[in-house]
């Protein structure tokens, strides 16, 4: 892995590095081209924002790795309240949200896991839209398809995540071929033994997860800021005789914002994943290790040059 990015992920998990970069007021700026800020008010008026400018949004709260009923129980709530708010503001048809299991209890109870998330399905039905569970870990993968495979008994139409870099996606893109299947390179430190860990192994392996969504009966939802990617899509969905609006592009909010416009200006779906609430450092540090001009900018800011 390049040490930069190394440096930053070990930061992540470093304390004394957390309460400076959470109390230092210059890293506000930094916080909010990436995270659209703290309440669901915030992630609303975010979200209004994109709607009005034709994008489509998956509002992630942000908080992963709990270890508490009290703090699942929390995570629950805050989704329950952002769907009303989104119900009330006639956003539901332009948002959906995106959950990830181990913030309402997986790494200590998958049937809780379940629980809540069935809550939050049931309340995006209510509202009408949708869930994505967001794919986390290789330690869990399976739990999290077992998941997936109960909660679509009730919504077919809860979305699944699956990372190009790990060997075993090609199979799992063939299971999933059908349904609701975001499709991203994966965001984790993983081995050898179970991912592709040469950039172009993982590129090679998108393009071949994506011509198997493509050519299925299924709704393939495309996660990349990579141009050569996003342009091989682009191709790979007219050979398939595939029509705008049967699959989308996804990015992250703040990442190359103007290409999202542009991509929504030729009649492609767009949609923004925009993460909002109290938790944003670990959030923020991965999108820094992906890149390290977004890490210089940073470093920056925090040392007040700019
Ligand atoms: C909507 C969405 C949902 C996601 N959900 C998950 C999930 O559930 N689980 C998971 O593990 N991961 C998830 N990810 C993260 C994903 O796995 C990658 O870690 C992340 O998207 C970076 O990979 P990339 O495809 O953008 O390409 P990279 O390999 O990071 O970058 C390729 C090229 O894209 C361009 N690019 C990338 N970043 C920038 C930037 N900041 N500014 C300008 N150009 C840039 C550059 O040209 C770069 O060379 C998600 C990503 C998105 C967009």
């Amino acid at each position: 892995m390049n040490p930069l990015r190394s440096l930053i992920l070990a930061a992540a998990g470093n304390d004394a590095v957390r309460r400076l970069v959470s109390t230092a007021p210059v890293s506000r700026g930094v916080v909010d081209r990436f995270v659209a800020g703290e309440s669901t008010a915030d992630a609303v008026e975010v979200t209004a924002a994109l709607a009005r400018d034709g994008l489509a949004v998956t509002l992630d709260y942000l908080g992963e790795h709990t270890t508490d009923r009290e703090l699942a129980d929390r995570t629950v709530r805050a989704y329950l309240e952002v769907l009303d708010s989104l119900h009330e503001a006639g956003l539901a048809g332009a948002a959906e949200v995106s959950v990830k299991l181990s913030a309402v209890g997986q790494a200590f109870d998958e049937g809780l896991a379940l629980a809540n998330a069935s809550r939050i399905c049931a309340a995006a039905e209510q509202c009408g839209t949708t869930v994505t569970l967001d794919m986390e870990d290789h330690t869990t993968t399976d739990s999290t398809l077992a998941v997936l495979a109960e909660l679509r008994r009730s919504w077919p139409s809860v979305g699944a995540v699956l990372q190009a870099y790990l060997r075993r996606t090609l199979g799992d893109c063939r299971d999933l071929a059908g349904s609701r299947v975001r499709l991203c390179k994966g965001a984790y430190a993983e081995p050898d033994s179970v991912a592709f860990t040469d950039p172009h192994e993982v590129d090679l392996n998108y393009v071949r997860c994506a011509n198997v969504l493509l050519e299925g009966e299924g709704y393939p939802m495309f996660a990349t800021h990579d141009p050569r990617l996003v342009s091989i899509i682009g191709e790979r969905a007219k050979w398939y005789d595939r029509k705008p609006g049967s699959y989308e592009h996804q990015m992250l909010y703040g990442v190359r914002p103007d290409e999202q416009r542009r991509l929504a200006e030729t009649g492609e779906t767009m949609r923004v994943y925009v993460p909002y609430g109290g938790q944003w450092y670990g959030y923020l540090m991965r999108r820094l290790a992906e890149r390290p001009a977004n890490t210089t900018f940073f470093l920056r800011s925090l040392v007040g040059t700019s």
